[in-house]
């Protein structure tokens, strides 16, 4: 998984994504233009390996967003049976 991250065909994508969208998409939401700094997986990486390098599977966030979202996903995780 963390391999995943560091690997050059991760790290050009997640490059170019931010080079195509720069704005983080919550902030966006809230009318708020911030710049993005993370490419963050809708599914995460773990739910769905297949969709690692699927671009439609990538939103651009702040980490402020990038944060919540992992805090939110750790506590749905945790609520799990
Ligand atoms: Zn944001």
């Amino acid at each position: 998984m963390q391999q995943f991250y560091h690997s050059a065909a991760w790290r050009r994508l997640s490059r170019r994504f931010l080079e195509n969208n720069p704005v983080c998409v919550k902030c966006y939401e809230d009318g708020v233009i911030r710049k993005a700094d993370v490419v963050d997986h809708v599914q995460e990486v773990k739910d769905n390996w297949s969709r690692r390098l699927d671009e439609s599977n990538l939103q651009a966030l702040c980490n402020v967003h990038h944060n919540a979202k992992t805090r939110n996903e750790r506590k749905k995780r945790e609520q799990k049976p």
